[in-house]
């Protein structure tokens, strides 16, 4: 029988005529048609010079035709590659540079300035817009319906996803129909995902998050989802009275909340608020279980593993934890310098194994030895500490670790202090280089517009709360902390950026 993560999908459908995606435009794709325009879409890739094993790289917009072009590129035995739609031209040679795909998909309005880079990489182009029109959709409406999907083991690719880029540049992580199908199957049943389920589905789908957790779950589910082409507050209220779920980066629950229509009436509907990609801030989880009743199930994954550890769906799910591992997957903590697993509730690495963690780097062999043990543990770059109810909670990544006059400090902890002092929206704490500490700890704080919070207020209200080596050196102030498109606050330009504090 074979794994191809279409294959699997296909025979999980039992009504074709149900709905999976529907868009504003009040367009409703049913399960049947998906089906049928994947095997168009599947047709046209093969006349493009698609083969089984060929990466096809897509920087386009979010539409329904995106996600066929998805499906279609597994049943064509193909690897998907979607690219941030931010990226400029000089990103985008790189990744395909790297990737080199057969079929480069762009945004028609982009082919003039991509096409260089494209030719560079020996890629045939084709166009898809924010509307679902372009050359590709052209060729897929004249192709046939019938498709046979080609077979795919279990561990063949279907993916290529680079990581995000927080902590330097992004690596190609190989997925394999495996690692997909294995996730999406066990967060249905983690999360008691159901045909009746509607998503509202409003994050981008060039990303683990949006494109395998929230794609994958529904489809997997026989499930509908709502397409929203971004976060927009107003609709996502309209929609909470017929919708289910909602999958979130932290910010779209700190956005929500600012606002007044969320309580307990407008969110009587769903069923279920899930958040990931980034830290949620425990204050948000209170504060959305004071205002609507519900209680945020924060989950934790990453590029080179789709979901790891996920919040029960019944029973607690604890504010500042990423809740406990999933069904499959194992996760342990170790010590950063020698690997060996450490007592529980001592802070170190974590590492996962699993059916969910990726086959290695794409063209990266050393990368792969040094963070894929033989062993099948991936060194995923986080820091935590698994508690005594098996909760994993995660202090930062390995990279974000201050090291001052030799004593270790975790950032998460001195964030959470500075967070509680009145005046302070949010907090980023860094090491700087110093010449006497190595790196000296630095607070950058976004006050709410309190104008009595100053430096001086700040140091003496962490006095007695922290230990003198954790507290900060220095505390600026800034209007707001770098962020990605998910919501991930971008450490390494606020350390660039106040590399010379001390000098
Ligand atoms: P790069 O690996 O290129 O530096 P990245 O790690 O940010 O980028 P992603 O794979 O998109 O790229 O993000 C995964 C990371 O996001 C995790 O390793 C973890 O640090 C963070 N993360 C995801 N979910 C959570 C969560 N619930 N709480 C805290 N951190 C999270
Ligand atoms: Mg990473």
């Amino acid at each position: 029988m074979t794994a191809n993560l279409f294959d699997i999908l296909a025979r999980s459908i039992t009504d074709a005529g149900a709905t999976a995606i529907e868009t504003l435009a009040g367009e409703q794709i049913s399960y049947g048609d998906l089906v049928a325009r994947t095997g168009r879409m599947a047709n046209a890739l093969v006349a493009l010079g698609v083969s089984p094993g060929d990466r096809v790289a897509v920087q386009v917009e979010k539409s329904v035709e995106a996600i066929i072009l998805y499906l279609a590129t597994a049943r064509a035995g193909a690897v998907f590659l979607p690219l941030n739609t931010g990226y400029t031209a000089a990103e985008i040679a790189y990744f395909i540079g790297d990737a080199e795909p057969a079929l480069f998909v762009c945004d028609p309005a982009r082919v003039a300035d991509l096409a260089q880079a494209a030719e560079q990489a020996g890629a045939r182009m084709a166009t898809l817009d924010a509307s679902g029109l372009g050359s590709l959709t052209d060729a897929a409406e004249a192709a046939a319906e019938d498709f046979a999907t080609v077979p795919r083991a279990a561990d063949d690719l279907a993916a290529l996803l680079y990581t995000s880029g927080t902590t330097g540049r992004s690596k190609g992580a190989m997925l394999t129909h495996g690692n997909l199908v294995s996730n999406a199957l066990s967060l249905r049943t983690a999360w008691s995902y159901t045909a009746r389920d509607v998503l509202i589905h409003a994050l981008p789908i060039f990303h683990t998050h949006g494109l395998f957790v929230a794609t994958n779950v529904t489809l997997f589910s026989g499930a509908s989802m709502i397409f929203l082409p971004k976060f927009d507050i107003d609709r996502i209220f309209e929609l909470m009275s017929r919708a289910t779920v909602l999958m979130g980066v932290p910010t779209f629950y700190v956005r929500l909340l600012e606002d007044d229509m969320l309580n307990v009436e407008t969110t009587a509907q769903m069923r279920l608020f899930v958040s990931g990609s980034a830290p949620l801030l425990a204050e948000t989880h209170r504060e959305w279980r004071a205002r609507t009743g519900h209680a945020i199930l924060e989950r934790y994954g990453m590029t080179e593993t789709n979901m790891n550890t996920s919040n029960p769906y019944d029973g607690a799910r604890v504010a500042g934890t990423v809740g406990l591992p999933l069904p499959g997957t194992e996760v342990i903590v170790t010590d950063p310098e020698t690997g060996v697993e450490l007592p529980q509730g001592e802070i170190g690495m974590i590492e996962v194994r699993g059916a969910n963690v990726f086959k290695g780097y794409w063209r990266m062999p050393e990368k792969t030895a040094a963070e894929l043990r033989a062993n099948g543990f991936f060194i995923t770059g986080d820091l935590g500490r698994i508690d005594d109810k098996g909760y994993v909670h995660i202090v930062g990544r390995g990279k974000d670790l201050i090291i001052t006059g030799g004593y270790n400090v975790y950032p998460k902890e001195i964030e959470a202090e500075i967070d509680e002092i009145p005046g302070v929206l949010e907090s980023a704490v860094i090491g700087i280089p110093h010449k006497d500490f190595g790196e000296a700890v630095t607070a950058v704080v976004v006050p709410t517009g309190s104008p009595t919070l100053t430096e001086a207020a700040i140091v003496a209200a962490l006095e007695g709360r922290l230990a003198r080596f954790k507290q900060p050196k220095r505390v600026v102030f800034v209007p707001e902390l770098p962020r990605n498109t998910m919501g991930k606050v971008q450490k390494n330009l606020l350390r660039d950026h106040h590399a010379g504090l001390y000098q």
